[in-house]
């Protein structure tokens, strides 16, 4: 789901296969593309929901699927479940947080053991941004625990514990939270709808006219009369069918979302353009069940997820088939073929497009109609950029520690950029082009200027390649390893570094690519093992270079790091 969330960047959230998990990094990127002069043009009907009575059939029917076949997460446990407004809506917030760019089998086991060390804003707020990032370690852009974090310490600190209430005070107040996250607290946690109009006398002057908690604030319901909607109609009526509330409820987009509206309504221009953005947050706003909002924006989302997937769609279990127009067009294309072959004069009408001339809903001219992806043809999206290429060169740092135990240097990274603050072995860019030795000085510099002494280039061992993906960056890490004899006692005054054994490198904040170079010098040292086990000074330093030291002599990094004397 990465390129929907690119997509996102306008207010977009996830959107992938297997999970909703999945797409928006950058649909929270912005906090909403409303702000565009211009009105554009009303799109053509083959686009839009424009009856009432299919709109309300759809919600039925997405809503009755969602009740049956929806997955028990422990998100949606506690959205339904916690008593506490400000519990349940933090509750929401973190699964939201965690599944933008990751699958829901992913997420679950970080969200429990996240639930379970920080059940409140105030346990996060408490919490250092190292055990954070060590709890977040593997689930990718990390800035995310980091502002959550940041974002829990504001609320706490500054709104006195309590979350904002409103999808336009989340986006204001709270850092990292888009508008993506901002709808989805506030309708599956609060069951948000807004009084986007009243009858007069009808609505507590508390209230209004803030967005209110659906059943709270007219005086007709609070007063034990029941509200009720008018089928097709944003009206809140009472039981004369009288309007009291003119609401208008929270919709989402992440990129399940996307997919399904795009199908639903045969959208083919680029799904990542402001024009489709817009028609899609418009058309999320105006489907989203009143009465059960929070519901209707996560069967939809399920329904991305599960059913109405990327590449195989399960059209004929889809709950909402028969209002797809993706899928209606498919069977006339069927339909339109088979009496073609027949001979026959095609009674179907060919349907290319809307028949609005330069539509920005419908495919681009350049990317017509393909008969084989079906109803797949939908969304579609502007070709993806390439991550630009790098190369880092890495030194595995290794001793044996007091007890006998391997350990492991690592450093700090800094507090801003990529892996901010995340921990790693001693690294270093690559210009393009280097060659191996070329490689190993850049490498040996930066070791010593890091242990302001002289390195022994010889002593470093290649280890291999690791290459690992990063949303945007191709990043291959040229691996070597030095293994230190002796009881080394770490001189460093530069960045933050420790010794860690392996079991502490696995549970430190340190990101998958670097658990990813240590997997491959441990399968070296694997495959160097059997007769030549333990003989490091083979694989290892020059003899002399770490050998010359008597036994139980404590060295200081730098010294031993310092090149071998001339003999
Ligand atoms: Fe998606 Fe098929 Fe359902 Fe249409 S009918 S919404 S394409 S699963």
């Amino acid at each position: 789901m990465g390129p929907l969330r690119a997509a996102a960047a306008r207010g977009l959230r996830r959107g992938g296969g297997g999970g909703r998990g999945a797409a928006p990094a950058a649909r929270e990127g912005t906090k909403g593309s409303a702000a565009r002069g211009g009105r554009p043009a009303p799109p053509a009907a083959l686009h839009l929901f424009g009856d009432p009575a299919e709109v309300e059939a759809l919600r039925g029917s997405l809503l009755a699927w969602y009740d049956e076949c929806k997955r028990d997460l422990p998100w949606r446990v506690l959205a339904v479940t916690e008593p506490d407004v400000n519990r349940r809506a933090y509750a929401v917030w973190v699964s939201e947080i965690m599944l933008q760019q990751t699958q829901v089998a992913t997420v679950i086991d970080y969200y429990n053991r996240w639930m379970q060390k920080w059940p409140t804003l105030q346990a996060l707020a408490e919490a250092s941004l190292e055990e954070v990032n060590e709890l977040w370690a593997g689930l990718g852009y990390y800035s995310r625990g980091k502002r959550l974090q940041e974002a829990a310490r504001k609320v706490v600190s500054e709104l006195a514990g309590q979350m904002p209430r409103t999808a336009e005070d989340l986006q204001k107040l709270l850092p990292g939270v888009g508008r993506y996250t901002a709808g989805a607290i506030t309708s599956i946690s609060y069951g948000q709808v807004r009084a986007a109009g009243v009858r007069r006398g009808h609505i507590s002057p508390r209230c209004h006219p803030a967005p209110l908690l659906a059943r709270s604030c007219c005086w007709a319901w609070r007063a034990g009369g029941s509200l009720s909607f008018v089928p097709g109609s944003p009206w809140l009526c009472d039981a004369s069918g009288n309007p009291c509330l003119w609401l208008q409820a929270t919709g989402v987009v992440d990129g399940n979302v996307i997919r399904v509206l795009c199908r639903l309504r045969c959208i083919g221009a680029d799904s990542s353009s402001p024009p489709v953005i817009d028609r899609l947050w418009a058309m999320a706003n105006a489907l989203v069940d009143r009465s059960r909002p929070g519901d209707f924006n996560q069967a939809l989302m399920e329904l991305g997820a599960t059913v109405c997937t990327p590449k195989a769609p399960l059209c004929g279990e889809c709950p909402v088939k028969q209002h797809c127009r993706a899928r209606l067009r498919v069977e006339k294309e069927l339909a339109l073929a088979s009496r073609k072959l027949l001979g026959k004069l095609p009674v179907v009408p060919d349907v290319e497009d809307c028949g609005v001339g330069g539509c920005p809903l419908c495919p681009s001219a350049a990317e017509p109609w393909d008969s084989s992806l079906g109803v797949t043809n939908f969304p579609r999206k502007a070709a993806k950029k390439q991550p630009r290429v790098e190369q880092t060169a890495t030194c595995v740092l290794e001793r044996r520690g007091r007890r006998g135990a391997l350990e492991y240097l690592i450093v700090q990274r800094p507090s801003s950029g990529l892996l901010a603050g995340l921990w790693e072995f001693p690294s270093v860019p690559l210009a393009p082009g280097l060659q191996q030795e070329q490689q190993r000085e850049v490498l040996v510099d930066h070791l010593q200027a890091w242990a302001g002494q002289p390195v022994a280039a010889g002593s470093l061992r290649f280890i291999g390649e690791v290459v690992h993906v990063f949303s945007h960056i191709h990043q291959t890490y040229v691996v070597y390893s030095l293994s230190l004899d002796g009881d080394v006692t770490l001189d460093l005054a530069s960045s933050p570094s420790r010794w860690v054994t392996e079991e502490e490198f696995r549970a430190s904040a340190v990101s998958t690519a670097m658990k990813k170079v240590l997997r491959a010098c441990e399968r070296q040292r694997g495959e160097e093992s059997g007769p030549a086990k333990g003989s490091k000074r083979k694989r290892g330093a020059k003899p002399g270079a770490a050998g010359s030291t008597r036994p139980g002599t404590q060295l200081s990094l730098r010294t031993f790091l310092r090149a071998p004397n001339p003999p």
